[in-house]
């Protein structure tokens, strides 16, 4: 036995001041989990003492009914989805003092925490039960049990890394500015940060999504391609395993989400910091019709252009130099006229041209009206992004 015979009756004296349980009263010397409950019953033959199998002041009971806390770990885990698990335990601080208090009291060097017992014991029966793996390194899921038995299951977030392609359709839908997806109902969908985090509620079986982007469209701006990637954090996942089969059909509620991959969460810093060029399409109605002449003139005109932005190497807004890449005037059909450039992305689209009467000229701004370079007047701009690449120089345009 783990202490020196002359020392017996001042244990049993001082541990019969306490209801103590079998478990409780083996622990207190043993530290191989497996051995406690024989331990218990050794410890209690040779004391003399009566353990108690209703209530217990080392663990406030909690180990008096195993079974009954691995059928409640099952119930809280039903319909959630994971491959490996972690436990956790809300242990009041009074319980945890008085064991301490008793172990310095009796100068027991040896034995197992409540934690450390209950943590073994369950873990090694649940996964039994369940055919899934512990690990306390990035489990899918945590199963916090309280002292009364209760327990509740914290799934622990996924970073997902996306793209969504924001089409005509979806435009009318989209009036206002970005709310958290947690406060949004289906019927309140107003933003593309929004539609985008309805999916991936519904995809994930979540209950909260934060969205980062690698930049924001303006309003009226239509997204093609392979689209604009995001990330997002998606919290309380219960369809953590089987969520492709869902994204399969990749519409829901008008948003297109072509590609979502599983990330690591230090992958999303480093994509957010990645430079995303834009293929973007700017189109103008005009008054009049051109004549090849004045396709000619824009042409010249829109060289000129460019020429000025190569020169502030972009937009300086929000710190950030953006590079644009490549530019053409791509079609003109009768009053209507286009051109295209890729420019990385956050580029304000309106420094191409505007329908705007008066020629802005600063150091850093550009916005060359249609009226000075080619006398027309235009009525409407419509900026497209065609595609979203990671690289771009004038041949994608
Ligand atoms: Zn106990």
């Amino acid at each position: 036995m783990m202490w020196k015979d002359g020392r017996m009756d001042e244990i049993a004296t001082k541990l019969r001041d306490y209801k103590i349980c079998t478990a409780c009263l083996g622990r207190l010397f043993d530290d191989d989990p497996a051995t406690v409950l024989e331990t218990g019953n050794e410890v209690k033959a040779k004391l003399g003492l009566e353990t108690s199998e209703d209530s217990c002041d080392l663990c406030g009971g909690f180990l008096l009914n195993m079974g009954k806390l691995v059928e409640n770990a099952f119930s809280a885990l039903e319909g959630f989805e994971f491959d490996n698990f972690h436990l956790g335990f809300q242990i009041p601080r009074d319980i945890i003092e008085l064991e301490d208090e008793i172990r310095s009291e009796l100068k027991l060097s040896s034995g197992l925490s409540l934690k450390k017992y209950a943590s073994a014991i369950l873990t090694k029966e649940i996964a039994e039960r369940t055919g899934k793996a512990p690990d306390n390194s990035s489990p899918d899921v945590l199963i916090l049990f309280s002292i009364d038995g209760s327990v509740k299951v914290d799934p622990l977030p996924i970073f997902v890394e996306g793209r969504y392609v924001k089409h005509e359709g979806m435009m009318s839908a989209l009036t206002a500015a970005w709310r958290p997806i947690a406060t949004v109902h289906s019927d309140g969908v107003q933003s593309v940060e929004q539609m985008v985090g309805m999916a991936l509620k519904e995809i994930f079986d979540a209950t909260g999504i934060v969205i980062s982007w690698t930049g924001t469209d303006d309003v009226g701006v239509t997204v093609d391609g392979k689209g604009r990637v995001f990330y997002a954090k998606i919290i309380g996942a219960r369809r953590r395993k089987t969520w492709v089969i869902r994204s399969v059909n990749r519409r829901w509620s008008s948003v297109n989400l072509p590609l979502i991959d599983i990330v690591h969460r230090s992958d999303v810093k480093v994509g957010l910091a990645e430079r995303y060029y834009d293929v973007v399409e700017v189109e103008a109605e005009l008054d009049d019709g051109m004549g090849q002449n004045d396709v000619r003139i824009l042409e010249e005109s829109l060289k000129d252009v460019m020429i000025r932005l190569r020169k502030v190497e972009g937009d300086t807004v929000r710190d950030r130099v953006r590079r644009v890449a490549g530019f053409r005037v791509i079609a003109q059909s009768g009053s209507t006229i286009a051109a295209r450039l890729c420019a990385e992305h956050g580029f304000d689209l309106r420094k191409l041209f505007s329908c705007e009467d008066v020629e802005r000229y600063s150091r850093e701004r550009a916005d060359p009206s249609l009226k000075t370079m080619i006398a027309r007047t235009c009525r409407k701009l419509r900026y497209r992004v065609l595609d979203v690449l990671d690289e771009c120089d004038s041949s994608f345009v």
